[in-house]
């Protein structure tokens, strides 16, 4: 089934900003994408759009998760809260609640689930403790269960985060630039864990980012944005320094790690080097 299908979807803010401008993409169930563009190019606006949220202008613009109308005609669907059921939300910003232990915090991600009056008591289940706890043991934070939120680091609270998803049942995962704040080590174990619930759960995943590098390591197709449009969207081995250049101009500057662009340098180098031999 296709997960996220978004067409001729556009956002005009106020003051006139079009922070979306036609925008169309497909995204078959179990597939894992990132999203990349400079700051201000509207990830996280479709992002928000998709979680069901926020609505976009009136027109032709329509969102579908899982096959359902989401929102069309700038309108939000009026199954748009029991759809939200089936996605899951990470953003830059740890959004735990902090005063609270982490297992409460995934507990959370069955709120949606269970009647009001057990949630707001935080009666769960045993059961619910369980699923809990083994969301928290796919994530490698088991032992980190009984803490306070505030009291883990930036990448083991994105690792929550993801645990709260698995324990919400979601099936689509959006993550806004879930790496942005954490250091290389910290960034890389987030995004395993992503690709592991995406490969073990077949969970959907679409993941912005702020830079290429980390899209060309965990994920085989890219969607690329500029001024609120898709500009390129395939895969995203073809996303070499020198094509992003043609897609950003100057701007692709920022897209691409230091490590990334001396590596590619000296492969062109190396490459020249090579025809003038064969030459
Ligand atoms: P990104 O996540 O790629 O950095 P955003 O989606 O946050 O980009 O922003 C896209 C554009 O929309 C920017 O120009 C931003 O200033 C504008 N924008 C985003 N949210 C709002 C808002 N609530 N009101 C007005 N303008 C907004
Ligand atoms: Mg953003």
């Amino acid at each position: 089934m296709t997960a996220i299908e978004v067409s001729d979807l556009s956002k005009t803010f106020q003051r006139g900003k079009r922070a979306l401008n036609s925008v169309s993409l497909k995204i078959e169930e179990g597939e894992m994408v990132a999203l990349i563009g400079a700051s201000g190019s509207g990830k996280s606006t479709l992002l928000r759009h998709l979680s069901g949220l926020v609505n976009a202008d009136k027109g032709p613009g329509r969102i579908s998760i899982l096959g359902k109308v989401m929102q069309q005609n700038g309108r939000i669907g009026k199954d748009a809260r029991s759809m939200r059921s089936n996605i899951g939300v990470v953003f830059q910003q740890f959004n735990l609640v902090r005063r609270l232990t982490v297992l409460t915090n995934v507990l959370m991600g069955l709120l949606g689930a269970v009647p009001a009056w057990r949630g707001t008591l935080g009666l769960f289940t045993i059961d619910e403790k369980l699923k809990a706890m083994n969301a928290l043991q796919r994530v490698g934070i088991v032992d980190q269960a009984g803490k306070r939120a505030s009291n883990l680091s930036g990448g083991q609270q994105q690792r929550a985060a993801i645990a709260r998803a698995l324990t919400q049942g979601a099936k689509i995962l959006l993550a806004d630039e879930p790496i942005a704040s954490l250091d290389p080590s910290s960034a890389k174990k987030v995004m395993k864990t992503l690709r592991r619930i995406n490969e073990e759960d077949a969970i959907t995943v679409l993941v912005s980012l702020h830079q290429v590098d980390y899209a060309l390591d965990f994920c085989s197709r890219t969607i690329a944005m500029r001024d609120g449009e898709v500009v390129f969207d395939g895969p995203s081995k073809q996303l070499t320094p020198a094509f992003l250049k043609e897609l950003y101009g100057d701007d692709s500057i920022d897209l691409i790690s230091d490590k990334r662009r001396k590596a590619f340098k000296k492969k062109i180098a190396k490459e020249s080097d090579l025809s003038l031999v064969a030459g």
